[in-house]
């Protein structure tokens, strides 16, 4: 009988070399001591990343030439591609990013005036299923790395070349629930905020969440992290919970009490986003109703009037009723504004380029 043991080894393909893009300070230390060199050369690679953005190891010009060869060897310094931009007719540009595994996700660059906002994903997918995104009918494939989540800043950084003193603000409203996520999200936080680095200031940067309660209670436990903001769309629990199946873990109660005891900063107030769904979500009542909630604690009040996405089977409210609530709200002493989608004619809202294509990596052969 022939030795099942005598067959030939398994090929294996060669070790992949490590990729300093996207890094955190700390494991850019440990990558230089591995080189050979003290750790404090980590800190010039830091800065040489986030605050310099060089993407070629020889322009690293505080690093000795032995060095920098070394890393050019063993070290790539790759950020995610941009693999399909879209530019709307508004300026801001949807980028879709193709990452290690091919996986893909979406970010957006959106310019106004004298400040870039940047829409950012969390990860590929979404496990909370609202029937009303693109995302969250894909379902979840995988949470994206810190290195991700940075690679998504630097890569739209880099292809717009946003000016180094222009202001950014970073949301995380693209793919994914970031509280699901929120190790690698923070992770990426302290790197973003670094003052040797992008030093984006903590209160540029948003979260979005569709309601994690515990999420909530951990993000507000951190001494320094992004602001909050809640994805309400629904003022009732039982049309909160047809439209987002998150709501019935954590129903609006539950929401308005976990709100009412986070943390919050001298001025900062918690950002309550409201998906305007014509006949399902904006009504006037809902409005009556979404004042009482916003009451509940420091607020401001974002109305998103529908995205349409192919068979999505909701449509956008009318212009006048969204003038209608927005007067309502505003009459009540909130601070109300209107999204108006960016993108719009670019499939605007989270997952809807990607889902045209394959949010999923090709299967192997
Ligand atoms: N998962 C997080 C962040 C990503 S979604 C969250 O739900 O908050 C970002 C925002 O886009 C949310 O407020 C969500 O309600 C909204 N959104 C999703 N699909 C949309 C669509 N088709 N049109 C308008 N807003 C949409
Ligand atoms: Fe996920 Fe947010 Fe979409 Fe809901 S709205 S499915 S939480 S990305």
């Amino acid at each position: 009988m022939a030795n099942p043991w005598d067959h030939p080894a398994p090929e294996i393909g060669p070790v992949p070399r490590p990729n300093a893009a996207g890094l955190g300070r700390v494991s850019l230390r440990t990558l230089a001591q591995n080189l050979g060199e003290p750790a404090w050369r980590g800190d010039q690679l830091f800065a040489g990343l986030y605050r310099q953005r060089w993407t070629d190891w020889q322009a690293f010009s505080p690093l000795s030439k032995g060095f920098r060869e070394r890393l050019a060897a063993q070290v790539d310094l790759t950020w995610p591609a941009i693999i399909q931009s879209e530019p709307s007719a508004d300026a801001s540009t949807k980028h879709v990013f193709a990452l290690e595994d091919r996986c893909q996700i979406e970010g957006v660059h959106m310019p106004y005036g004298d400040r870039t906002t940047l829409c950012l994903s969390s990860q590929v997918g979404c496990a909370m299923g609202c029937t009303f995104c693109a995302t969250g009918q894909m379902g979840i494939i995988r949470n994206l790395s810190s290195a991700e989540i940075l690679g998504q800043v630097m890569a739209m950084v880099l292809h717009h070349q946003h000016p180094v003193e222009k202001p950014l603000n970073l949301v995380f409203m693209g793919m994914g629930e970031p509280l699901h996520n929120l190790n690698h999200v923070m992770e990426a936080f302290e790197t973003l905020t670094d003052t040797e680095g992008l030093a984006i200031p903590p209160r540029r940067i948003t979260v979005s969440t569709s309601g994690l309660g515990t999420g909530i209670e951990r993000l507000g436990a951190f001494p320094r992290r992004p602001r909050l903001a809640l994805s309400l769309n629904g003022t009732t629990d039982e049309h909160r919970s047809k439209i987002m199946p998150v709501n019935r873990v954590w129903n609006l109660a539950a929401l308005a009490d976990g709100l009412s005891r986070f943390p919050l900063q001298a001025g900062e107030r918690i950002t309550l986003e409201y998906v305007l769904l014509k006949g399902i979500t904006d009504s006037l009542e809902d409005g009556r109703r979404l004042i009482a909630f916003a009451r509940r604690f420091p607020s401001k009040i974002n109305l998103i009037p529908f995205n349409v996405h192919e068979g999505s089977g909701f449509e956008p409210p009318e212009e006048s009723r969204v003038g209608a609530l927005c007067r309502l709200l505003s009459d009540a002493g909130l601070t109300v504004s209107v999204r108006r989608s960016r993108g719009q004619d670019v499939a605007g809202a989270c997952g809807q380029l990607v889902r045209q294509g394959q949010g999923r990596p090709p299967k192997l052969p």
